[in-house]
């Protein structure tokens, strides 16, 4: 076999200037203030540092940052600072001198009014049109848009902040939180546990809390925060699941932050506070295995951290993985299976698109030169889970499960890679088994394009009368006839998936005026029924269409969606006209997609 051996140092990041072998951040405090007129936080940001090497400088990341001045020593001692070239992707790296006794580093700053991070949204862009609205987006290197930071996932920092917001406005962070508002303004955070730079996080707005545990609790603005506390009433029995699975819980609360439709992602697993899209807030709880997933992240992610993004698999492949492993131990393992082949089916569509050969389906990635943004796709997730499933059938879920415990706690509060957590894979669980490693096929899994020919391949008892279903429209019994009493949305998903192209607009019409899936209140089987509208040019949907995509901002939905259009001449008139108006809304992780996608 030639598989890649063990390495004893973290690999360099190249997605950071920072040396940290060298002179490296231990605890962050920050001193900022949020002015939502100019659209710019301007502050101070203060590192306790340990100089290594007794080196001469020490290095930050910074992209669009204003750095005005730096101090060493707590008495605030101008210093020097150079700020080196600019690097596709990376931004420049901010130099500071130091001493070789230094023990920590001030810099005094602004963002600018595009960082690419924050997300400044007008009254206008929120569910309750009075107040003005902020969020962050760190992941995967933005943190350095909105704070001068050492941004690697193989840096942790603890942290602490004073963020100084206009009166009417609640502060929240990644870190303990307040519950309500005060009379100042002014909030103090403590995050005590280290974490990486891609888990610093600020959400401003009008936000109320809603308590769910006695640990967990909703933070949403008024308009909104009934619905979230209905949908998300079972947060509580999700954290004894994932307890009872992988071992406490290790970051006191859990909260859930409900944001502004524009949030470009399902959810970010910001530590104690996950930022989770109102696009799930579906009535029914049909789709908070997106919380699951968030939740896992505590584990996989928050605790156990991939060192660099082309290690990008071990967080999100495990939290895929631990998400239907929570959803399973609450729902069943029929409701699990639905995910899995709905994964599945996410996964095959991916490995088509990129192409069975590409280096970018292999588990370990090569981002180098390029935005680690690029790298997450299905394959770290899907492909990831696949890979875990596939573990766990060869070597049984109880031992797996033993496994996974020791691997979070070996590992807690640290960052790894692949090739540490292989070797972990080897000598807590293959064990010199020749036919076990073998079986285990890592170089298929981890360093091989596409998917090694014995993975397994879910199936769905629920989704069998789905086919079942199916099957008997294409044969002539009419849509309103047929038996979908009690779907949930996954069923319903997997219907229109499985929807034939082409359709007459009479097959349209009829699907619609049975189902209602123009004006459905679900996010995933609007998305899922709009790519059928646009390739069969099924106009009754096209106000809906519009509606959907000025409103909502998350990548996942956007991206296929204006792809589609793309697809003829007039559709893609038809996307640019709606993109106008509807870019001011969308955060800069999704325009940055959609301009190049538009371009073409
Ligand atoms: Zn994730």
């Amino acid at each position: 076999m030639t598989e890649k051996k063990e390495v004893a140092n973290a690999p360099e990041d190249v997605h950071s200037f920072a040396k940290p072998t060298e002179a490296v951040a231990r605890h962050l405090d920050l001193d900022i203030n949020v002015n939502f007129d100019e659209k710019v936080i301007s502050g101070r940001a203060t590192y306790q540092i340990e100089n290594l090497a007794k080196t001469d400088h020490i290095i930050f990341d910074t992209r669009d940052l204003v750095i005005e001045k730096a101090y060493i020593s707590d008495s605030l001692t101008e210093t020097t600072f150079e700020i080196g070239k600019e690097q596709k992707h990376l931004g420049q790296p901010l130099i500071v001198a130091i001493k070789p006794e230094t023990k920590s580093v001030t810099i005094q700053y602004k963002t600018k009014p595009d960082a690419a991070a924050l997300q400044w949204l007008n009254p206008q862009q929120t569910a309750g049109k009075q107040h003005p609205f902020l969020f962050t987006q760190s992941q995967a290197i933005l943190a350095r848009t909105w704070i001068p930071i050492q941004d690697s996932p193989g840096i942790r920092i603890t942290y602490s902040a004073n963020v100084k917001v206009p009166p009417a406005l609640l502060a929240l962070m990644s870190a303990e939180n307040p519950q309500q508002k005060n009379s100042t303004g002014e909030y103090r955070f403590f995050m005590n546990q280290p974490i990486p730079s891609y888990l610093m996080a600020l959400a401003v707005g009008d936000l109320v809390f809603s308590p769910i545990g006695t640990s967990t609790g909703i933070y949403a603005e008024p308009a909104t925060i009934a619905a979230a506390a209905h949908e998300f009433a079972e947060l509580d029995k999700m954290l004894v699941a994932a307890e009872s699975l992988y071992g406490r819980y290790r970051w006191t609360r859990y909260d859930l932050l409900v944001l502004p439709p524009s949030f470009p992602f399902g959810g970010m697993e910001n530590p104690r506070l996950t930022f989770v899209t109102p696009t799930i807030l579906a009535k029914d709880r049909s789709l908070t295995s997106l919380i699951a997933h968030e939740l896992a992240h505590s584990w996989s992610g928050n605790l156990v951290t991939n060192g660099t993004w082309n290690d990008f698999w071990l967080n999100e492949g495990f939290t895929v993985y631990f998400e239907r492993r929570i959803m399973e131990q609450l729902y069943g393992k029929e409701y699990a299976d639905m995910l899995e082949v709905l994964g599945y089916q996410d996964l095959q569509h991916t490995l088509e698109e990129l192409g069975p050969k590409s280096e970018d389906t292999r588990l370990q990635l090569d981002l180098e030169g390029r935005d680690p943004d690029e790298g997450l796709t299905d394959i770290a997730y899907e492909k990831g889970n696949f890979f875990l499933r596939h573990i766990e059938q060869a070597v049984g879920r109880e031992r797996f499960d033993l496994f996974l415990n020791k691997y979070f706690n070996t590992f807690a509060f640290k960052s790894t890679n692949t090739d540490r957590f292989l070797e972990f894979l080897r000598t807590e669980l293959i064990k010199g088994d020749e036919k076990l490693a073998r079986k285990i096929n890592i170089e298929g899994w981890v360093f091989s394009p596409g998917l090694p020919k014995d993975h397994l391949v879910p199936a769905s008892k629920r989704f069998e009368q789905v086919e079942q279903a199916y099957n008997s429209w294409k044969n002539g019994t009419p849509a309103a006839q047929l038996n979908t009493k009690d779907w949930s949305s996954h069923e319903w998903l997997h219907f229109i998936r499985m929807l034939p192209e082409p359709m007459t607009t009479q097959q349209m019409a009829e699907l619609d005026k049975a189902f209602h899936f123009t004006n459905s209140g679900n996010s995933e089987v609007l998305a899922a029924w709009f790519l059928h509208a646009i390739r069969n040019n099924y106009t009754t949907a096209d106000q809906a269409l519009e509606t959907f995509l000025t409103n909502v901002g998350r990548r996942k939905f956007l991206v296929p969606i204006y792809k589609a259009l793309t697809a003829t001449p007039e559709g893609k008139k038809k996307a640019l006209a709606i993109y106008a108006k509807a870019r001011p809304n969308y955060h800069a992780v999704s325009t940055s997609t959609l301009d190049e996608l538009l371009k073409k």
